[in-house]
C-alpha cells in the first residue's frame, strides 16, 4: 500500500496545502489501491477513474486553495446520494441506469471545500439491511476478515475507507446504517442530530429518520468533514437554521474531567457477546480515568424500539418508493400491455426481496384498517422514547454503549430478515429521538479479533462535544491500525 493511503484526511489534506502531496498523486495512491483491493472487498460500485485525475490535474495546475479545507481529498459517496452526472443506483436494480442532473447538497458542499470524489459506494438496496447483502450487485467484504460482512447498510463506504481506498465516506444512517458498519470495520461513524445536514440529494428511505454522515478513520478527520457539510439548506426544511459550532476548535481537550457518561443498564445487560463487553468495559475504564464520571441510566423503552423503527421506517418507505413505478422514475418492463400490468412487473423486476417485503408490510400498518394500531401506536412510543432520552440528559452529558451486540458476522450467517432486524437493538434508538450518535474502535475482540465500537449519543446538537470526548479517548487508547490485505 502507498504510504499516502495509510494517512488520515487531517494528515492529507494539510500535506496537499504546502503541496508535499498533490492532487493527482493522492488520487493515484487511491486508484491503486482500489486496483488493488477491490477483488476482495468489492466496495465500490462505479469508480470515477479518468474523470478524478483530470479534475486533480487541473487542480494542480491552479495549486492549493487555503480556503479550501478538503482541497484535492479523495472521496467516495455512498450510492443514494446524488452526484450530477454519475451514475446512482441505490443498489437496486430498478435505479440501474439513473443519472442524477444534479448534486445532492452535502456533496455540492464537498465539491466547494476542494474535494474529489472519486467512486460510489455499495449498500443494501435501498439502504435497508445491516450487513450489504441486500445489494442487487454484488456482497461487500470486511477488510479485516473477507469472509465477513461489513455491516449495513452503509458497507461499501465503511470498507472502502478502512481499506484504504479513500480519506472518508459519507455513509447514511436511518436505523444505523453509518454505525454499524462504521463499528464492524473499525473505522470512525458518526451520524449527526437529525436536520443537521441538508438531506437534499439524498434518495430517501425513512424521511423522518434518515441523516448523511461522515465515515472517516479519525475523529478529527469525522469533525472535518462535518464541518463542511453541516448547515441549514434552503432546499430541505427539516434542515435546521442553528449555528454550525467550531467542530476542530473543540478538539484537543487534555482529559475528561467535568463530563458525565451514562451507561444504560438495558444497553449493558443480556444479549452482549462477551468479547465486546470485555472490549467496551476497558473503553470505560478509560474514560473513567482520564476524569469522566460514569453513572447509570436507564432507557426503558428499548425493548419496544425494534418493533416502533420498523412500523415507522417501512411505512415511511412505502411512500417514498412509490415513486420508483417505471413511468417517473425506474426500470421499465415495456412488454406489458396494460398499465397496471407495466406498474407491477416493472417494480417487481426491479425491486428484491427484502425491498418488495418491506413495501407490502409499511402499506398494510398504514391501511386504514390498521393504521391505529400499528402506525399510530408507533409514533406514540417513538414520542416516549425521545422523553426517555431527555430524563437520560438530565443526568449526563453523553451515553455510552454498544453499537451491536456482537462483531462482524460470517456472510450468510442470517438469512432470516428477523434475526436481522434484532442486532440494531442499541442503534435505532437515536434515529426514533433524533439524536447524534457515533461509534469509535476502542479495540480487537478477544475472540474472533475483530473490531469493536463503542457507541456515543447526546442530546440534539451536541457533536461538538461528542466529538471532542470521542478524540480524547482515541487519543488514549491503542490505536487499532488498518488491516492487512
Ligand atoms: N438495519 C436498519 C434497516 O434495515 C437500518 C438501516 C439504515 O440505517 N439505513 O432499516
Amino acid at each position: 500500500m502507498s504510504d499516502i493511503c495509510k494517512k488520515t484526511l487531517s494528515e492529507v489534506a494539510a500535506m496537499l496545502q504546502t503541496g508535499e502531496v498533490k492532487a493527482v498523486d493522492a488520487v493515484t495512491a487511491c486508484l491503486d489501491r482500489i486496483k488493488a483491493t477491490e477483488p476482495q472487498v468489492k466496495a465500490l460500485i462505479t469508480v470515477l477513474g479518468e474523470e478524478a485525475l483530470k479534475q486533480a490535474e487541473a487542480m494542480d495546475e491552479a495549486g492549493p486553495r487555503a480556503d479550501k479545507p478538503l482541497w484535492g481529498v479523495p472521496l467516495v459517496l455512498k450510492d443514494l446520494l446524488a452526484a450530477k452526472g454519475t451514475r446512482t443506483t441505490c443498489a437496486s436494480k430498478i435505479l440501474d441506469d439513473f443519472v442524477p442532473f444534479y448534486d445532492a447538497t452535502a456533496v455540492s458542499k464537498l465539491r466547494d471545500a476542494g474535494a474529489i470524489i472519486i467512486g460510489k459506494a455499495n449498500m443494501d438496496e435501498f439502504a435497508m439491511g445491516s450487513s450489504t447483502e441486500n445489494s442487487a450487485y454484488f456482497q461487500t467484504r470486511n477488510p479485516w476478515d473477507t469472509d465477513r460482512v461489513p455491516g449495513g447498510s452503509s458497507g461499501g463506504s465503511a470498507a472502502t475507507v478502512a481499506a484504504g481506498q479513500c480519506f472518508a465516506a459519507l455513509g447514511t444512517d436511518t436505523g444505523g446504517s453509518i454505525r454499524t458498519p462504521a463499528s464492524f470495520c473499525g473505522i470512525v461513524g458518526l451520524k449527526p442530530t437529525y436536520g443537521r445536514i441538508s438531506r437534499f440529494g439524498l434518495i430517501a428511505y425513512g424521511s423522518s429518520l434518515d441523516q448523511i454522515g461522515p465515515m472517516t478513520r479519525s475523529v478529527e478527520d469525522a469533525a472535518r468533514v462535518l464541518q463542511v457539510m453541516a448547515g441549514h439548506d434552503p432546499k430541505d426544511s427539516t434542515s435546521v437554521e442553528i449555528e454550525v459550532p467550531d467542530y476542530l476548535a473543540a478538539l484537543g481537550r487534555e482529559n475528561l474531567e467535568g463530563v458525565t457518561i451514562g451507561l444504560p443498564k438495558e444497553y449493558w445487560g443480556e444479549g452482549l457477546d462477551e468479547e465486546v463487553e470485555v472490549s467496551l468495559k476497558a473503553a470505560v475504564a478509560k474514560m473513567e480515568a482520564l476524569g469522566a464520571k460514569t453513572v447509570p441510566v436507564s432507557l426503558g423503552l428499548t425493548d419496544y424500539a425494534i418493533a416502533t423503527y420498523y412500523i415507522i421506517a417501512m411505512a415511511e418507505a412505502s411512500s417514498n418508493l412509490s415513486r420508483f413505478d417505471g413511468v417517473r422514475f425506474g426500470h421499465r418492463n415495456t412488454e406489458a400491455e396494460e398499465l397496471i400490468d407495466m406498474y407491477t412487473s416493472s417494480r417487481t423486476e426491479g425491486f428484491g426481496d427484502e425491498v418488495q417485503r418491506r413495501i407490502i408490510m409499511g402499506t398494510y400498518v398504514l391501511s386504514s384498517g390498521y393504521y391505529d394500531a400499528y402506525y399510530n401506536k408507533a409514533a406514540k412510543v417513538r414520542r416516549l422514547l425521545r422523553e426517555d432520552f431527555e430524563k437520560a440528559f438530565e443526568q449526563c452529558d453523553l451515553i455510552a454503549g454498544p453499537v451491536l451486540p456482537t462483531t462482524a458476522f460470517k456472510v450468510g450467517d442470517k438469512v432470516d430478515p428477523l434475526q436481522m432486524y434484532l442486532i440494531d437493538i442499541f442503534t435505532i434508538s437515536a434515529n426514533l429521538a433524533g439524536l447524534p450518535g457515533m461509534s469509535l474502535p476502542v479495540g480487537l475482540g478477544k475472540t474472533s479479533a475483530m473490531p469493536v465500537g463503542l457507541q456515543l449519543m447526546g442530546p440534539a446538537f451536541s457533536e461538538a462535544e461528542m466529538l471532542s470526548v470521542a478524540e480524547c479517548l482515541e487519543r488514549n487508547i491503542e490505536p487499532m491500525g488498518m488491516p492487512e490485505l
